[in-house]
C-alpha cells in the first residue's frame, strides 16, 4: 500500500546527516563527556561542536546554549526557572503548546503566580497592543510561541520583543521556536528574545533532545539539582549521540530556501485542491502569516478522527487537533481559541508537509480525500 506521511509537525523523519553524526557515539566514542580521559574528550568535542552549530544558527554565544532532554523540558525550564518567588505575573497566549501552558497552570494552581492568557483573533494572531496593555508592575515573563504547532500561525515576535523592551521593567521574553526552526529566521538578536526553545525531532534530528537559548544575564534557576553539567542549569550526563544528531540537523537547516519554496508550492496545491473540490471546508488560521508546511482544515459535518482513520486506511498519515483526555474527546484548545464551535473543532485535520513530500503524494491525497469525506458525510449523524 502507498504510504504518505503528512505529519511532519508531530515529528520528522530523521535525516541521514543526523543519523551519521550520531552513530560513532553509540558504537565507538561512548565516553561520558565529563570524563577527563580520551573517551571523555571525544564525547565533549561532539557536545561542543553541536553547541557551536546551534549558537551559529541562533546567532548567540556558545555559553548561551543549554541542552535539555526535549523541548518540553526546555519550555518548563524557561517558565519554572524564571519564577523564583511568588506574586509574580506571567503573560502568555491561549494557544501555546501544553509544554508551556501546563507548567504555567501548575504554578497558577499552587497560587504562586498571576497569569494573563492573551486571546487571539479568528486568524490565530496575538495583538501586539494587547501585550502592552497586559504588562503589570509585577510582570516578569512573557512566553509567546513563534509558530503554532496546530495551525502554523506565525506570531509577530520582533514587534512583541520591541514592546517588552520599551518598558523599563526587567521582563524576560521566551519564545517556543520548535515548529518555526525549519522555516523562519531564528536569529535571537533580530528576534529580541531572552529565551528560545528548540526540539531535535521537529527538524529531522533525533527524539528526546532539545535546547534552550538563555541570553547572558537572564539568570534562570535549575529545575533539577545534581552535577555541574550545562553550567549547573541542567545537571545529568549529556546524551552525546542525541546532541550530536541535533547539531547535525541544525547545520542542514541553513540551506533551505529552495526547499521551503517547494514545500509551500505543494502545500498551496493541497490547500487549493481541498477548498475547491470538497464543499463545506475552511482553512483554520491565517493564510498569510503561516508556516509554509501547514494546512489545517475544518470539514463540516464529519469527525476529524473518522477522517484520520479513513485516510490511514489509504496509507495517508495526518493528525487531528483533538486530544483524548480522560476518556472524553476534548476539542483542540487552539481551535476553540480561534472561536470555532465544538463541532468545527472536532471536524479538523492538520496536514503538515516536509522536505521529503512529493507532488505525487499530494496528488494521491487529493484523489482519495473527496470520496472519504463524501462517504463519511453520508453516514454522519451531524448535519
Ligand atoms: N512546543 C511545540 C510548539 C511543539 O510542537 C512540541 C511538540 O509537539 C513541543 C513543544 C514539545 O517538543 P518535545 O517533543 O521535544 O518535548
Amino acid at each position: 500500500m502507498k504510504q504518505v506521511y503528512l505529519d511532519y509537525a508531530a515529528t520528522t523523519p530523521q535525516s541521514p546527516e543526523a543519523t551519521k553524526a550520531m552513530r560513532p557515539y553509540f558504537e565507538k566514542h561512548y565516553g561520558n563527556a565529563s570524563s577527563l580521559h580520551q573517551f571523555g574528550q571525544r564525547a565533549r568535542e561532539a557536545v561542543e561542536a553541536s553547541r557551536q552549530n546551534i549558537a551559529k544558527f541562533l546567532n548567540c554565544s556558545m555559553a548561551e546554549v543549554f541542552f535539555t532532554g526535549s523541548a518540553t523540558e526546555a519550555d518548563n525550564l524557561a517558565i519554572l526557572g524564571v519564577i523564583k518567588s511568588s506574586k509574580l505575573h506571567i503573560i502568555t497566549t491561549a494557544i501555546e503548546h501544553p509544554a508551556v501552558l501546563e507548567p504555567i497552570k501548575r504554578l497558577e494552581k499552587l497560587g504562586e503566580i498571576e497569569v494573563t492568557y492573551l486571546p487571539v483573533s479568528r486568524d490565530g494572531l496575538v495583538k501586539v497592543e494587547d501585550i502592552e496593555k497586559a504588562i503589570r508592575p509585577n510582570t516578569v515573563l512573557v512566553s509567546i510561541m513563534y509558530a503554532n504547532n496546530e495551525i502554523g500561525v506565525i506570531q509577530p515576535i520582533v514587534e512583541i520583543g520591541k514592546v517588552i523592551k520599551a518598558t523599563d521593567q526587567k521582563i524576560i521574553f521566551h519564545t517556543d521556536a520548535v515548529q518555526a526552526a525549519n522555516y523562519l529566521d531564528c536569529d535571537v538578536q533580530k528576534l529580541g528574545v531572552d529565551l528560545l526553545t528548540l526540539s531535535g525531532h521537529k527538524i529531522y534530528g533525533p527524539k528526546g533532545v532539545g535546547a534552550l537559548y538563555v541570553k547572558k544575564g537572564a539568570a534562570l534557576e535549575p529545575m533539577m539539582f545534581g552535577g555541574h553539567q550545562e553550567q549547573g542549569l541542567r545537571p545529568s550526563t549529556e546524551n552525546v549521540a542525541a546532541i550530536a544528531g541535533l547539531g547535525a540537523a541544525i547545520a542542514t537547516i541553513s540551506n533551505r530556501k529552495s526547499q521551503i519554496a517547494n514545500i509551500k508550492k505543494l502545500r498551496d496545491k493541497l490547500l487549493d485542491g481541498i477548498l475547491k473540490n470538497i464543499p463545506k471546508t475552511s482553512l483554520n488560521g491565517s493564510a498569510d502569516n503561516r508556516l509554509p508546511n501547514n494546512v489545517n482544515i475544518s470539514f463540516s459535518g464529519v469527525e476529524g478522527e473518522s477522517i484520520l482513520m479513513a485516510l490511514d486506511q489509504k496509507g495517508v498519515c495526518v493528525s487531528t487537533g483533538s486530544a483524548c483526555a480522560s476518556g472524553s474527546l476534548q476539542p483542540s484548545h487552539v481551535l476553540m481559541a480561534l472561536g470555532l464551535s465544538h463541532q468545527q473543532a472536532h471536524g479538523s485535520i492538520r496536514f503538515s508537509l516536509g522536505k521529503y513530500t512529493t507532488k505525487e503524494e499530494i496528488d494521491y491525497v487529493l484523489k482519495v480525500l473527496p470520496d472519504i469525506i463524501k462517504r463519511l458525510r453520508a453516514i454522519s449523524p451531524i448535519k
